[in-house]
């Protein structure tokens, strides 16, 4: 080890040099705390045993100038000393030294005293590491997730960008097959028929996947401000949209008191709509669907009721619940196209919105059991883009 002895004695130093030279280890010798601490400036001497008592900067003085040096590896300072009161011993830790040796120095016990010098210094040079280790691991974590939030952002960008293109040819395909229908329907036949209808067909599913896949790509683009959420009038306004398929299914919506939360209005409507319509969509053949929309408090993780549970609740078809996590993927769906109409992004789309408030979407369910999908939303978001605002629109 490099010991920097620093003493103004020149016989006392010359007698520390010997003993530390003569156990392996390598000696410099400054002769006053100022000399010391210029060396300490240029280079990193693990062990300091320094003199007390010295001109202009003493040890203690010297021991508070290295303890206040941030970031600087650790230096282990043994001050060797003829004061052996309380106070001063007292001086000294706080001072910051990490032990005392009293002059005459005992030969014996300065070797003992070295040992655990050694032994801690060991132990900090292994925290060193490992906390060297940590900080570089969470460096190149951070980086990680920089490029991980861009790549996410890019492949956003291209996929509303992709989707906005891809409408204006499904569109022309939809257009050109009526005008077909409409101008050559006779000569067309039944088998030119079929195949306009599958030809529309299909470019009607696409038209929705489109549709909905860039209404996911849009959830965290909108930068409309948060502002207080009449839940049950945006269960009405889900309500508006879904009149053909309540009338076609013969179903009924029970909406029970639902809060006001913070939030983007439009959102917590597309949450409600895909919610409500999915319980109306996935309903047993000999069973009109009955949905209901309910609400109470709910606490938190510190255990204070400060969030809102809605649950939407089906007298349906129901799942499994081993494929749960399953449902809310993109593109995910438990139920064929021929039975349900769908593209399998619904409920993608309300994870991420309900994620964007700060809140939690779960569901439960067992097969021909009707399905619960529970919605947890905090009181206040405090979302960086959250802009208190006063009114719904
Ligand atoms: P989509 O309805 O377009 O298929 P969703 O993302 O809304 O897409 O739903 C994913 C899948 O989850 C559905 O295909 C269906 O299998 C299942 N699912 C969703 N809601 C219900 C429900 N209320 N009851 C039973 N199954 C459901």
């Amino acid at each position: 080890m490099h010991i920097l002895v620093v003493e103004d004695e020149v016989v006392q130093a010359r007698v520390l040099r010997t003993v530390l030279e003569k156990r392996g280890h390598t000696v410099t010798v400054a002769s006053d705390g100022d000399r010391a601490w210029r060396l300490l400036e240029e280079r990193h001497f693990p062990l300091v045993v320094s003199d007390w008592l010295m001109p202009c900067l003493d040890g203690p003085g010297l021991c508070r100038r290295i303890r206040a040096r941030e970031r600087a590896p650790y230096t282990y300072v043994l001050l060797l000393t003829t004061k052996t009161t309380r106070d001063d011993r007292l001086e000294g830790l706080r001072a910051g030294a990490d032990d005392f040796l009293a002059k005459p120095v005992d030969v014996g016990e300065l070797a003992a005293r070295l040992e655990i010098a050694a032994r801690i210094l060991t132990m900090q040079q292994a925290l060193h590491d490992r906390s060297r280790a940590v900080d570089e691991a969470n460096e190149r974590l951070r980086r990680q997730n920089t490029r991980l939030t861009e790549m996410n952002a890019e492949m956003e960008q291209f996929a509303s960008v992709a989707c906005h293109d891809l409408q204006e040819p499904l569109r022309k395909i939809q257009v050109f097959g009526g005008r077909l229908r409409a101008g050559y329907g006779d000569a067309l036949g039944a088998r030119g028929e079929e195949f306009l209808k599958r030809i529309e067909g299909a470019a009607g599913r696409m038209q929705a996947l489109v549709r909905d896949l860039f209404q996911l790509t849009q959830v965290d683009q909108v930068p409309r401000p948060f502002v207080p959420v009449d839940m049950g009038l945006a269960a009405r306004e889900a309500l508006t949209d879904l009149e053909a398929r309540l009338e076609e299914t013969q179903g009924e919506v029970e909406v029970g008191s639902l809060p006001t939360v913070t939030g983007d209005p439009l959102q917590m409507r597309q949450l409600l709509l895909n919610l409500i319509g999915n319980g109306l969509k996935y309903h047993r053949p000999e069973a009109p669907p009955r949905v209901s929309v309910t609400a109470c408090r709910e606490s938190g993780a510190d255990g204070t009721e400060d969030r809102h549970r809605i649950t939407v609740r089906d007298n349906g078809i129901g799942f499994d619940e081993r494929y749960l996590d399953r449902i809310f993927q993109p593109f995910q769906r438990l139920h064929g196209r021929g039975e349900y109409e769908g593209t399998g992004i619904g409920l993608a789309i309300c994870r991420k919105i309900v994620e964007r408030h700060g809140g939690t979407l779960t569901a439960r369910s067992a097969p021909g059991e009707g399905a619960a999908f529970m919605v947890s939303l905090p009181d206040v978001v405090s979302l960086p883009e959250f802009q208190a605002g006063t009114q719904q629109s």
